[in-house]
């Protein structure tokens, strides 16, 4: 057969696909309507919906590929013009719960956050530029790797180097080792901070062998990773880390182009009441200044005050330089880039261009693979978690969403995101959510009174968090509720029946030798005969000489009482193997 290969862009029409299949229309909806989906001929099939059709329709000769025909501008990596100039290194803080990120930033900028922290972790992504030597260093606090996660995938990197910290009493966790995976898959260089050596039980050396361990050979080994012992509360060795941070941004040459139109990231956005949008943002490249245009995504805005990280207002923002901003028409989303253009026409053109891209490319497709999986398991819709998340800023709300759909539940619950927003939980989330078994999450957000009196009547459940990995817990947990549970058996002895004292319909009493293991009340028996099965059973109780006991085990001889569900005709020489049968719980 021929090979042929169909580029689909996003997603197809049912109309389109059947050309290019060289198939009657009426067949392929035919097919859709097999699997569980009634098309029409203009319905559009997202790629993987249309990669699922087509191997149903056994067509081993034709390939699906992806065309990129993605236009978004945080996907544009500029080329450096020879006039680039050195820029600060943008540098993030990840570890462990608990490892001393918050300290460390708190002492490096002697500012006192950690106690208005909800369960001191660190909620949103906000910036700090603090001086060393006279240099500017850009620190990118984290809420937690997921947003970073998430910037990613709007393809842009946002970090230079990553300071991974990790305590010397504690050693590497599981989140020193998703930081470790998040630095590397940035492309981003690596400085390990061993923090608390001031502790009792810091151990350096150890630490340094458990980050070995992980991949991350130390320079005094003879590996590439610088690391420093530090203590962030005691501000010990805290100099030496900068002179890293500033000695590895030197090696790496960093630096960007002033001369062009200012362009950069969205790392934060939330509306505030009389100011309208406040969005934080990341300058990457060019100047930014007040009274100029911008774009991010489908909105725009004229930037109306510009504030630096301490909250000065500020009339010009180089490379690596955070700001705050306010002036956008609409909430711009985490991680878009933005771009400075030359006039407000110009802006609102291309807001609008954007906006049609990303409906193109995303809402476009009316089926999309997971509606179709769940079409063709309906038996299994209790499979799906239905969430609506709420938060306060649309940060969180991204956050919160991404991480969500990290949860690896192998495909055996999906995840179905019925709706998501900024701002307090109301009487819509609440609507939306009753009679579908939908969990309602709040991120930073309240329940009104009278909204979570509605919820209570209508049996719905809010749940509101401050702490992220708290909330992703609360899901998870969720998601194992719908897993089905794992029987488990294992087996616990053998006994040769020596005599038959009663055989009834649903009990039997006999006695015999244990072989092997032993056999108390309540476990289970099979009943095998010359290797054939004949039978399950219950032992109701155990006796040694006529009296009740707790157990028997390998070399005593004894009665058993059983319970069986039909009547199992027992006799001399017999075996009843032992065993329990637990249904356990399974986690993610
Ligand atoms: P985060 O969750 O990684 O942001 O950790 P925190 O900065 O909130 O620190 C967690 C706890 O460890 C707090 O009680 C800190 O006071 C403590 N801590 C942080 N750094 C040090 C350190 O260098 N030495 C000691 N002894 N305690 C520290």
């Amino acid at each position: 057969m021929e090979e042929k290969t169909i580029q689909i862009a996003g997603s197809i029409t049912v109309d389109e696909l059947s050309q290019a299949l060289g198939l009657s229309v009426t067949d392929l909806i035919g097919t859709l309507f097999k699997n569980g989906i009634v098309a029409t001929i203009n319905q559009r099939l997202d790629f993987e919906t249309a990669s699922i059709i087509i191997d149903e329709l056994g067509l081993d000769n034709v390939k699906l590929e992806r065309k990129n025909t993605s236009t978004k501008t945080s996907e544009i990596r500029r080329e450096l013009s020879d006039k680039a100039v050195t820029r600060p290194p943008v540098v993030a803080v990840m570890g462990h719960v608990d490892h001393g990120k918050t300290t460390l930033l708190d002492t490096l900028l002697n500012k006192k956050t950690v106690d208005d922290e909800a369960g001191g972790i660190t909620q949103h992504i906000s910036a700090y530029q603090l001086k060393h030597d006279d240099r500017l260093i850009t620190f990118l606090d984290t809420p937690g790797h997921e947003a970073f996660a998430a910037i990613r995938q709007h393809g842009a990197m946002l970090t230079d180097i990553v300071v991974i910290v990790v305590a010397a009493d504690d050693g590497v966790k599981p989140q020193t080792v998703e930081a470790i995976n998040f630095a590397k898959s940035a492309n981003a260089k690596i400085i390990v901070a061993i923090n608390k050596i001031d502790r009792e039980g810091a151990d350096i050396q150890r630490t340094m062998a458990d980050l070995s361990n992980h991949g991350l050979q130390p320079e005094e080994w003879g590996g590439d990773i610088v690391m420093v012992p530090i203590s962030a509360k005691m501000n010990q060795n805290l100099d030496k880390l900068l002179d890293m941070i500033l000695l590895t941004a030197d090696i790496e040459e960093l630096k960007a182009d002033i001369d062009i139109p200012a362009e950069g990231l969205v790392i934060e956005s939330h509306m505030e009441t009389g100011k309208g949008s406040v969005v934080n943002l990341l300058v990457t490249g060019g100047e930014l200044k007040t009274g100029e245009f911008i774009v991010a995504g489908s909105t725009y805005g004229k930037v109306r005050t510009m504030l630096d990280w301490k909250g000065k207002p500020k009339g010009k923002a180089t490379p690596s330089t955070p700001v705050t901003i306010t002036g956008f028409k609409e909430l711009p989303n985490f991680g878009d880039r933005f771009t400075e253009v030359k006039d407000e026409k110009t802006a609102r053109k291309m807001a609008l261009i954007n906006a049609q891209n990303i409906a193109n490319e995303s809402a476009s497709a009316n089926v999309t693979s997971s509606d179709l999986l769940r079409m063709m398991n309906v038996a299994d819709n209790s499979k799906v978690f239905n969430v609506i998340i709420k938060g306060d800023v649309l940060g969180s709300v991204t956050s919160v969403v991404d991480s969500l759909k990290m949860i690896d539940t192998k495909g055996e619950v999906t995840l179905n995101i019925v709706s998501t927003g900024v701002g307090d939980i109301n009487e819509n989330d609440v609507y939306m959510a009753a009679g579908g078994n939908t969990v309602v999450y709040g991120f930073n957000v309240s329940v009104p009174i009278n909204i979570s009196k509605m919820a209570a009547r209508d049996g719905v459940a809010i749940r509101t968090y401050r702490v992220i990995y708290e909330l992703l817990d609360d899901a998870k947990h969720e998601m194992e509720n719908l897993l089905d549970a794992e029987i488990v058996e294992e087996d616990k002895g053998e006994m040769k029946v020596l005599g038959v004292f009663r055989t009834e319909k649903t009990s039997i009493i006999a006695g015999g030798e244990v072989l092997k293991g032993d056999v108390k009340p309540g476990f289970l028996a099979r009943v095998v005969r010359d290797k054939q099965y004949l039978g399950e059973a219950e032992v109701t109780s155990v006796q040694k000489e006529k009296i009740d006991v707790k157990e028997l085990t390998a070399g005593e001889t004894g009665g058993l009482a059983l319970k069986t569900t039909s009547k199992i005709d027992l006799q001399i020489n017999d075996r009843l193997k032992f065993f329990t049968r637990e249904s356990r719980k399974r986690t993610l």
